[in-house]
């Protein structure tokens, strides 16, 4: 008896091809399925220059399953540091895998899925909150920086630096201010370099005609502490992510946790993601890490 292995997509019509890769002709045929020791892959014909071909959606030359890297990178952002996912898959699969494999995964996964999302159109409620957060890297002190929406719990924009000083304080709210439409507050500690770089970027002689009524106030008293809480659940994740060896994969690491936060995980107050908060609906599928990867691929 002839058993069916399950193995493949389960939505196969999110990479037809919109061109041939070789003569870019509209006239694409499908042309059975290709097989490997992984997965089974749907194959295209160009009428044209009858070359066969399959569709890249972002695992191309991986020698691992599809969902077995998804996997990686969830267990990854939800708190794992790199050896306990590697002791964990290895322990719950046949396959043996190394940590290295697995950050290079992150790695690229993390540029990947940013560059795609950061070119998302998002409506914040425009009250935003700065902060900066301390984090090691190979022994040195570097600087993560963000920016988070208070209605939307959206992070608008984020800054990994070695610096801790205005000028990289001016770099962070020229990433907000160029993310979204402009914020109407921003609301920081009471460190002065925030004030110098504010000036720099958001100043503006007429007030009346452009609607950035913006101040800058104390921490202590009117400070929200739902954005408190998110930007503590982040440091608690930074903390474990401790083992950063150069700077390169630390941000790229912090990429895959911003990509994370505002649109994959649920957030418990607001019942959705802030992504979804922002007017950004991916429909990503059950296996939400997969959609995502398939969508910043083929930019869809
Ligand atoms: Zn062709």
């Amino acid at each position: 008896m002839k058993t069916k292995t399950k193995r493949g997509y389960k939505d196969l019509s999110y990479f037809k091809p919109k061109e041939c890769p070789f003569c870019q002709a509209k006239e694409v045929i499908k042309w059975g399925f290709r097989y490997n020791h992984i997965t089974k892959k749907r194959r295209y014909k160009c009428n044209k220059c009858k070359k066969l071909f399959v569709v890249d959606d972002g695992f191309w030359k991986r020698k691992k399953q599809r969902e077995f890297i998804a996997q990686c990178i969830d267990l990854y952002v939800n708190g794992m540091s790199l050896r306990k996912v590697k002791t964990h898959i290895e322990q719950f699969s046949e396959t043996t895998i190394s940590h290295t494999t697995i950050a290079r995964w992150l790695r690229n996964y993390a540029i990947l899925v940013k560059d795609f999302t950061d070119k998302l159109p998002i409506e914040t409620s425009g009250i935003y909150h700065a902060d900066e957060i301390f984090v090691k890297c190979n022994g040195e002190e570097n600087y993560y920086w963000d920016v988070i929406d208070a209605h939307t719990r959206f992070l608008v924009a984020t800054h990994y630096s070695d610096n801790r000083n205005s000028q990289n304080a001016k770099i962070l709210f020229l990433k907000a201010k160029g993310r979204a439409n402009l914020p109407n507050i921003i609301y920081t500690d009471g460190w002065r370099a925030y004030q110098k770089a504010f000036r720099k970027v958001f100043w503006n002689r007429y007030k009346e005609n452009k609607v950035d009524f913006i101040r800058i106030i104390e921490k202590e008293d009117t400070r929200n502490n739902i954005v408190e809480r998110i930007q503590g659940t982040i440091r608690e994740r930074i903390k474990v992510m401790r083992g950063f060896k150069n700077p390169e994969s630390a941000k790229a690491l912090l990429d895959l946790l911003i990509v994370y936060y505002n649109f994959i995980r649920i957030h418990q107050g607001i019942r959705m993601t802030p992504a979804e908060m922002c007017g950004v609906n991916l429909n990503l599928g059950q296996n939400k890490w997969l959609g995502l990867i398939y969508r910043s691929k083929n930019k869809f």
